[in-house]
């Protein structure tokens, strides 16, 4: 704890972000943090010991201002509980916050933790490749039934919650990956709110949080990350986050984490920590960017469509867009007139933008779903989620948005 608490109920989230959670003088005077890379932490006595595990254990609770002394880095490190205690000011609502070694890790934990057998996940279609995998391929055959709904349809989603038997998690991810197709997630915690079994919602927050969406604030439970993407933001690193407003539920997931050994080592609490106080200037720059290159190409004679939330038609994702979104972000898709091919042609000439999977980073990406990142999804499920032949998926980094627009105008022109 820094000197500074007292001030820290009353500052704005950036400079939270970088005066909270670390005290320099539990790290020799370093005005940043140092990385503690020790597996396991010396004890002041025997007493301090025997506190220390039954405060693990859950048998005594710490005393307020107190915290629990560290015994070994599966359990929890220095870097872990900086790097937690400054995350928190980025998700406004958020009381804790709890590190992954992955996106996927954070996702599986939250799953594990609030499952139950016999239980149902109600969830929007499409989810991140990874997430339908993990409900498919190992909650289903546990005996967690899943219920998808399409991302859009609030009443369908509503419904879904309504009938399911023995509701456990209700999960969301907005906007849908690559169709940026938006569900209300204010209707959808109010229905889940009305369950007698009263289920934890989740939403998956990596496309637009912390910036510009704040699902706690909407009546969520709990908010994932893939830190991978844009809260480390230079595709150098793999992490995962989940944050709540019920310290308990991240107290818990802290203690599935110490079975799974899936927490976020030393050197990458350290390096996503230092990220944090740039977060908001990286997304704002790319957002922008984003919204100008978008909106330049909307119209283009060899697109079919340009997928962005400001060049939205339908009304009621223009009302979701406008209620839930501070801005539009940094993901848009275009979609070829001339499917695969047209497709293929663009991405093997764009010179700046290069052509991977991922999103985030201060570089621009550029994929085509179909064929990676959603090739596991059935023909039926890719007609549904608007995954078509033609389709691009972009995520557009802090590179000057001219030089972005003439990149792909001369891949554009160079489709035969
Ligand atoms: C990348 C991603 C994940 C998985 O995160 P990893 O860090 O790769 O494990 C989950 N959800 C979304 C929306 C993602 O983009």
């Amino acid at each position: 704890m820094s000197e500074h608490d007292d001030l820290h109920g009353e500052v704005h989230p950036r400079t939270a972000v970088l005066t909270r959670g670390f005290d320099p003088a539990l790290s020799v005077g370093s005005a940043r943090p140092a990385v503690f890379r020790s597996s396991t932490y010396v004890f002041a006595s025997p007493e301090a010991a025997e506190r220390a595990f039954a405060m693990a254990l859950g048998k005594i609770h710490p005393q307020p201002g107190e915290r629990a002394d560290l015994i070994y880095s599966r359990i929890s490190h220095p870097n872990a509980e900086i790097l937690e205690d400054q995350i928190v000011p980025l998700e406004p609502g958020a009381s804790q916050a709890a590190v992954f070694n992955s996106g996927m890790a954070a996702i599986m934990t939250a799953f594990f933790t609030f499952a139950r057998p016999h239980g149902t996940i109600v969830y929007t279609t499409p989810l991140y490749g990874g997430t339908t995998g993990l409900i498919h391929n190992f909650l289903e055959p546990f005996g967690v039934k899943g219920i998808p709904v399409a991302s859009g349809d609030s009443a369908g989603i509503a419904a879904a919650i309504r009938g399911a038997q023995n509701c456990c998690i209700v999960y969301l991810e907005t906007p849908a990956n690559p169709t940026m197709t938006m569900t209300d997630i204010e209707q959808v915690t109010e229905a889940a709110a009305r369950h007698p079994d009263r289920p934890v919602v989740m939403v998956d927050n990596t496309f637009l949080g912390p910036a510009f969406q704040h699902p706690l604030q909407l009546g969520a439970d709990l908010v994932l990350y893939s830190a991978t993407k844009f809260l480390s933001g230079f595709s150098d690193m793999v992490a995962g986050v989940a944050l709540a407003r019920n310290a308990e539920m991240i107290q818990t997931l802290r203690s599935r984490r110490v079975m799974f050994g899936n927490i976020l080592q030393p050197d990458e609490c350290w390096m996503l920590d230092g990220r944090l106080p740039t977060v908001s200037l990286r997304m704002n720059r790319q957002s922008k960017n984003a919204q100008r290159v978008a909106e330049a190409l909307h119209g283009h004679k060899h697109l079919s469509r340009v997928i962005y939330p400001t060049l939205f038609e339908d009304a009621e994702q223009i009302r979701i867009f406008r209620k839930q979104c501070a801005y539009p972000g940094a993901l848009f898709s275009i979609d070829f007139k001339g499917g695969k091919k047209a497709a293929f042609e663009f991405l093997r000439h764009v010179q700046i933008a290069r052509n991977a999977v991922s999103l985030g980073g201060v570089e621009t990406l550029t994929c085509h779903p179909k064929t990676t990142t959603h090739s596991g999804m059935t023909a039926e499920e890719l007609a549904e989620s608007g995954v078509t032949d033609g389709l691009v998926r972009i995520s557009v980094g802090i590179e000057d948005w001219r030089d972005l627009l003439a990149d792909f105008e001369q891949a554009l022109a160079a489709i035969g």
